[in-house]
């Protein structure tokens, strides 16, 4: 199967000049985080990632997980992985200190979390999910559940789960699983819950989960729904592990990807009830949740990101290897590679540049969220927040959607054995298939970016954005360098569009939310194409800035050219965004249902 190759250049390049690790690094506690640092904890994580993680992805999908005795196995090597995975301080890279973490930074976590998606997004999912529950326990737990719970969690002894779903609530409101008080404070939790990743495994001895239900007497909707701690073994006072708790996995789901996940449909309470203690106050679970979707959100992105990373470097290869046609206008009648040809050079180099072009936002979103945390100017933490709050629909819906575009585009540079499973480039589109659906579908993000971060906003937040792009384009345009006017004049255009559909977007939303939801969707992807494209803008600029002390390297000078092809195939898309946006809403409203 595939070799997996970290793409450790890019990472340092954006880490350093796009997301100014040396910013982060000052920021209090972070000031171990020197760019020296930050190449061995990536050169460690990506022999991590290629080596122990990477060869598990095909026979994990082959072999998926099985329900045994009640239990889910998981395939062969899972459990060594994981171990190794823990011993060696993974989980723990971000957190806190006092928690038993390595305290290093958001910005640098994110580059290690896309080699992990890269080697294996089902494997990666467990600690994705352990991180989101430890985050919400460490903003909203009582410090006996924190004494509890996080230590074991941090460190990945113990993973943990994200419980909303439920047969008939897709809509969060809908939550009927219930939750009685009981007499020693704790509560009784009783209902079925569906889909939920990692629900039960045989890599750790306890899952901690965290549970949406509803109080008894509590108010309806979104209003009276609490959350819980409910761990799948009851821990004793001493901190051993005491009785099984009454929840199970009664059945794991069969799935188009991901194979090597248990998504098990879970059942709290079958008996007496499913023991659960209450996280922060009743009837602000949504709030305490959203601490955890939010940051999942920001994950599922990079898997994205990671898988499109894989599919890249497998068509890459192949395309050196597979022997096809002859090139037209070469100098002999001899058959060629394929790289030779310019219809898959394309293809090539549309999957790169978007992927740098997405980990680049990825790495600036990062950091932003690091300085939103910590720095000491509260303006300063604020205009951070306002950026990555508009940013993460982009970031969750437009990461994944270029990302199944790229797993695509990879089986198509394969030709016919890209259908073919054995070649395994199949799975990469299999696996990205449910990143655009889960924690929020696309559709749901494109609602949230325009309803409530643009629409109710008025427009603020990404004003001051287009400000921060329009300085790189008149950087970009005023330059010696003829590429980088023409990457400068690509930028414009796309900004322009943005512009306009920004204004047609608040326009539209004082009259009724309906014309502007129509055009979410392609809302959501021109922030994208264009976001990124800024900081492609800002690569380009880096990359001319550094070649002037190091003027033989195919790095910067291939950066510039991989900035470029983006300004023409993608950023050049925006202008038919605009149009859909500000003029298409027509169809999409006037069409009766019965006329689908
Ligand atoms: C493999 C897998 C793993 C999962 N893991 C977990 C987990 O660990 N924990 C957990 O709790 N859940 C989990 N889920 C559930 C997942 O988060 C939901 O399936 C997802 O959020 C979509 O909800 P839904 O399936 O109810 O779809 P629906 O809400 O029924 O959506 C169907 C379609 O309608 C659109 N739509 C729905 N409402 C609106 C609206 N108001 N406006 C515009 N469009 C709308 C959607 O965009 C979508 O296209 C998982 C699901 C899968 C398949």
């Amino acid at each position: 199967m595939s070799q997996y190759t970290p793409p450790l250049q890019d990472m340092q390049f954006v880490l350093n000049e796009l997301a100014d690790l040396h910013e982060i690094a000052a920021l209090p506690g972070y000031g171990e985080a020197t760019p020296d640092l930050a190449r061995a904890v990536l050169e460690e994580a990506g022999v991590f990632a290629s080596e122990v993680i990477a060869p598990l992805n095909h026979s994990g999908d082959i072999e998926g997980v099985r329900l045994e005795g009640g239990a889910p196995r998981m395939p062969a090597g899972w459990a060594q992985a994981y171990a190794r995975f823990v011993e060696a301080g993974w989980p723990a890279l971000s957190a806190p200190e006092e928690q038993g973490g390595q305290n290093l930074p958001g910005v640098l976590a994110a580059a290690v979390e896309e080699m992990w998606n890269s080697g294996s997004v089902a494997f990666g999912l467990l600690s994705l999910l352990s991180r989101g529950a430890v985050n919400v326990l460490r903003h909203a737990g009582s410090p006996e559940l924190q004494q509890r719970y996080l230590p074991r969690m941090v460190s990945g002894e113990w993973t943990g789960t994200m419980v909303l779903t439920e047969p008939q609530a897709g809509c969060l409101s809908a939550v009927r699983t219930r939750a009685t008080r009981a007499a020693d404070g704790s509560y009784r939790l009783h209902g079925t819950k569906i889909f939920i990743t990692y629900g039960d495994h045989d890599l750790v001895p306890n899952v901690v989960h965290l549970v949406l239900a509803r109080v008894e007497g509590a108010p309806a909707g979104t209003k009276g729904i609490s959350l819980f701690a409910v761990p799948k073994v009851l821990v004793n006072e001493d901190g051993s592990l005491g009785e099984h708790n009454d929840v199970r996995a009664v059945s794991i789901e069969r799935k188009l990807g991901l194979h090597a996940t248990p998504t098990c449909v879970m059942a709290f309470g079958d008996g007496a009830g499913a023991v659960g203690y209450l996280v922060g106050e009743e009837n602000r679970g949504l709030e305490y949740m959203f601490i955890m979707m939010n940051s999942a959100r920001f994950a599922v992105g990079l898997e994205g990101i990671g898988l499109a990373e894989r599919a890249y470097q497998k068509a890459r290869a192949y395309a050196r290897e597979r022997v096809q046609g002859v090139e037209q206008g070469g100098e002999t009648s001899a058959k060629v590679a394929i790289i030779r040809h310019p219809d898959v050079r394309r293809m090539l180099l549309s999957m790169k540049s978007r992927i740098e072009a997405m980990r680049a936002l990825a790495a600036v979103m990062a950091a932003s969220m690091d300085q939103a945390a910590l720095n000491q100017d509260p303006e300063v933490r604020d205009a951070h927040q306002a950026f990555v709050e508009l940013m993460m629909p982009v970031a969750k819906g437009w990461f994944t959607e270029t990302g199944l575009d790229i797993a695509s585009m990879g089986i198509q540079v394969h030709g016919g054995v890209g259908f073919i499973e054995e070649t395994g480039a199949a799975q990469y589109l299999r696996d990205a298939r449910i990143t655009t659906i889960y924690e929020g579908t696309t559709g749901i993000q494109a609602m949230d970016l325009v309803g409530r971060k643009i629409g109710r906003d008025g427009g603020r937040a990404i004003g001051a954005v287009i400000v921060r792009m329009r300085q790189v384009q008149a950087d970009l345009e005023s330059h010696a360098h003829a590429e980088l006017r023409a990457i400068g004049a690509q930028l414009n255009k796309g900004i322009g569009d943005l512009e306009a559909a920004v204004e047609s977007l608040v326009k539209s939303w004082e009259g009724g939310p309906k014309p502007a939801l129509a055009g979410s969707g392609p809302f959501l992807e021109l922030l994208g194409i264009v976001a990124a494209g800024w900081q492609m803008g800002r690569a380009a600029l880096a990359a001319d800035r550094l070649l002037a002390s190091d003027p033989g390297s195919d790095f910067l000078t291939y950066k510039i050219l991989t900035c470029r092809f983006y300004g023409d195939h993608v950023l050049s898309k925006s202008a038919g965004l605009r149009h859909a946006i500000v003029s298409g809403s027509g169809a999409t409203l006037e069409f009766s249902d019965a006329a689908f």
